[in-house]
């Protein structure tokens, strides 16, 4: 599946509620669920870790969803050329 196709199916799954919780609230919730997945990190646990990407990833597209933004078209019209800054694979930005 790719990212376009997991964005359309989260739009079947939950445009309908997104648009009725709106921007602000939605983007709450997806930084609630990056905390959750720092919180899964710091535990170390796989499974956790995985599942908590899981979420970050669904309310990321729920929120592109409300705002019309086609995420995969967005990431590789910014990374598909490689660094954004160097313009190299791997990167070769000093730190
Ligand atoms: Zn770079």
């Amino acid at each position: 599946m790719s990212l376009r196709e997991l964005q359309k199916l989260m739009r079947e799954i939950y445009f309908e509620r997104d648009e009725k919780r709106g921007i602000s609230a939605t983007y709450i919730w997806f930084i609630s669920e990056v905390g959750e997945l720092a919180d899964a990190l710091v535990k170390g646990k796989t499974e956790d870790i995985a599942e908590e990407a899981a979420d970050v990833i669904a309310w990321l597209l729920s929120l592109c969803n409300l705002v019309n933004i086609d995420l995969e078209g967005a990431v590789y019209e910014k990374y598909g050329g490689g660094c954004p800054r160097c313009y190299t694979m791997p990167c070769r930005c000093e730190y």
